[in-house]
């Protein structure tokens, strides 16, 4: 690399640096990416971070905080043939926050990133989510186990696991799982 002008001082130039390099999340957290190139200049010590550089930080972070990369985001709703703005939809994400998210602007909570790999990786569940119509006021299921599709696909798991409880009774812990809970929660309980 050419020797380049310090933006700072104007008087040195900047040279290639191998640091480890500190992050502080918003969160509280904090941690070293290891060997981040960095171009410091060796009069004032300016230090830039240069583009390739940033993009290494930002995939470090992402894999230690376990956040959703934008690709993962864009593949869930290929993956579940929808639109952006209908997967935001069903999954309970308002447009702008989805959309942020997509641009990298902002990211996932740790949580809302499993919430949504659950949703990705369990095709069933995401059925379900969408037919619940997450926006709509009258969300609760008002047909029943018939056309439930947790009730459906794992109501056999659901019975075993509360083996010997009357079976409208657990269709009410269902219905109630469904009006207050988190999809994910229904699931881990099915499953
Ligand atoms: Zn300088």
């Amino acid at each position: 690399m050419k020797n380049k002008k310090c933006f700072e001082c104007d008087a040195g130039n900047y040279q290639i640096a191998s640091v480890d390099y500190p992050v502080e999340l918003s969160g509280g957290e904090s941690f070293t990416v290891p060997k981040v190139k960095i171009l410091r200049c060796d009069s004032c010590g300016d230090e830039v971070v240069p583009a390739e550089s940033s993009a290494q930080i930002e995939a470090y972070v992402h894999d230690k905080t376990e956040v959703l990369t934008k690709d993962e985001l864009y593949n869930m709703f290929r993956d579940v043939n929808l639109d952006q703005e209908k997967f935001a939809n069903v999954v309970g994400l308002g447009q702008k926050t989805y959309h942020r998210w997509l641009k990298g602007i902002q990211t996932p909570s740790r949580s809302m990133g499993y919430y949504l790999r659950v949703l990705a990786h369990f095709p069933e569940v995401f059925d379900w989510v969408e037919k619940r119509g997450w926006r709509n006021d009258d969300n609760g299921c008002s047909a029943g186990c018939a056309s439930c599709n947790i009730g459906c696909t794992k109501f056999g798991a659901l019975q075993a696991k509360y083996a010997g409880r009357d079976i409208n009774e657990l269709a009410g812990d269902i219905l109630y799982y469904r009006k207050g809970e988190n999809p994910a929660q229904i699931f881990a309980e099915a499953v």
